[in-house]
């Protein structure tokens, strides 16, 4: 194990989305890689809107995705921690007390930009004696609390984005404390940071300047901020912002479709970055393959589409072993041949199961020629259905009716399987059986 320690923060207030999800990912990735350590944090000080059933499925996706975390905590059972840290601020003359109730600040804003100034906070609060907080508290009004950022220009390098720079006093003092006690993101990030001795912030870019703030923030509590990285936000294929369709598209979701973890996890760890997205079958592979300097600016393409290619690729790379049991769980028999003879063509894992049932039970065939189908059903070869009797089998048919071509193969193929696409016939044949495939082709429902 490096020393590098990396973290997931998600507030249990929704399911995972591919936003979110590639986030999680990104941070896995570059932990495997570099043999770091890799956190799961729940984020759960917004009581209003965290719920359990939200975090049992923000594990089991990770779970599912083969994301195993190295270690956790929570928000909610540090709270002595956060009341520490302002203490600590308030002290230091880093922190103080507000009055200010949201309509106040609401009409101070308005004012602010009516005149064309930028809406940061005036910081009237500061200048407040004990006598006036005295009197707001004798009303009944309790503080929110506010970091005094100093007012100066922080600069780091950002793993992804290169230079940034941002200038404080763009920025209003960021709320620490809420009024009714609750601590606010900002500040219970960045005390769990420094306690979980992260050393890596991996995130969105929504939160730059959350970051810029924070920098100020650890710096105050007496720690040095840790690295940062801020990957661009996820596009739709369009180059548009995520439509709210996939913007709110749901692993759970995603997993009901019959993506495969991997091949999620070979997109989300490519697009963005300057790789070429290759479908990989296991998560070693794309940990091997993980770069995060290679992740860019310009924001990523989630294509559903390119999702669905992948995981036919991903799914022609799995060997008998690596899906026998969830073969055995949906019903479909036939061991290693039968997989070996459908794998190439399953867009999901689900439709080996339905091309189980195409070969094991009755179905009502289509008949478009029947004298290709009946001459078949009578040339069918004596012995064992090894997909080798197929090339003389099917010339023996064109012999006998001077069909070739598709007008040969796509009777067969309607009258055996029903359908028009699909897996080559020959290696399906041993798993129909001599009578249903004689019956099927006279035409008879078997
Ligand atoms: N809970 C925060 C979020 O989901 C975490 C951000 C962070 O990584 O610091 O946006």
């Amino acid at each position: 194990m490096t020393d590098i320690k990396v973290r997931f923060a998600p507030s249990p207030t929704g399911n995972l989305h591919v936003g979110n999800l590639r986030t999680a990912l990104v941070n896995f990735l570059f932990a495997r890689r570099q043999g770091g350590h890799f956190m799961l944090r729940i984020d759960d000080t917004d009581t209003d809107r965290s719920t359990a059933a939200f975090e049992a499925s923000i594990r089991e996706d990770l779970q599912w995705m083969g994301m195993q975390w190295d270690s956790e905590d929570r928000q909610s059972a540090r709270l002595d921690r956060y009341d520490d840290a302002l203490k600590t601020l308030l002290a230091d003359g880093r922190a103080y007390a507000c009055y200010e109730t949201p309509e106040e600040l609401g009409l101070k804003r308005k004012a602010q930009l009516s005149s064309g100034r930028p809406p940061v906070y005036d910081r009237a609060a500061l200048k407040l004696t004990d006598a006036q907080k005295a009197g707001f508290e004798a009303d009944g009004r309790r503080p929110h609390y506010r970091f005094l950022l100093d007012d100066a220009e922080v600069a780091w390098h950002d793993m992804v984005r290169g230079e940034v720079a941002y200038h404080m006093s763009s920025l209003s003092d960021p709320v620490l404390f809420r009024e009714d006690g609750r601590v606010i993101y900002t500040m219970a990030s960045v005390v769990d940071d420094i306690d979980h001795g992260i050393t890596h912030i991996i995130r969105g870019e929504d939160h730059v300047t959350n970051s810029a703030a924070q920098i100020q923030l650890f710096e105050a509590l007496g720690a040095q901020a840790p690295a940062m990285g801020h990957v661009a936000l996820l596009a739709g294929a369009d180059g548009e912002g995520l439509s709210k369709r996939l913007g709110s598209l749901s692993i759970g979701q995603l997993r009901g479709d019959g993506m495969r973890a991997e091949a999620i996890a070979s997109l989300l760890a490519r697009i963005g970055t300057s790789d070429p997205v290759v479908a990989q079958a296991a998560l070693d592979a794309i940990i091997a393959g993980f770069e995060l300097s290679r992740f860019g600016r310009a924001t990523a393409k989630f294509d559903p589409a390119e999702l669905a290619q992948i995981n036919t690729r991903v799914i022609q790379q799995l060997d008998f072993a690596d899906v026998a049991a969830e073969l055995e769980a949906a019903g479909v028999g036939g061991g290693s041949e039968f997989w070996q003879a459908v794998r190439d063509n399953l867009a999901t894992l689900a439709e080996a199961g339905d091309w189980w049932t195409v070969c094991t039970a009755p179905l009502a065939p289509q008949i478009t020629a029947a004298e290709v189908t009946t001459a078949a059903a009578d040339l069918l070869p004596a012995g064992d259905l090894s997909a080798d009797i197929w090339g003389d089998w099917t010339k023996a048919v064109a012999a006998e009716t001077g069909a070739k071509g598709r007008g040969l193969f796509m009777p067969l193929r309607l009258a055996l399987t029903g359908r028009e696409k699909g897996p080559e016939i020959a290696p399906m044949l041993a798993f129909m059986g001599r009578d249903r495939i004689q019956a099927r082709l006279r035409g008879e429902t078997a």
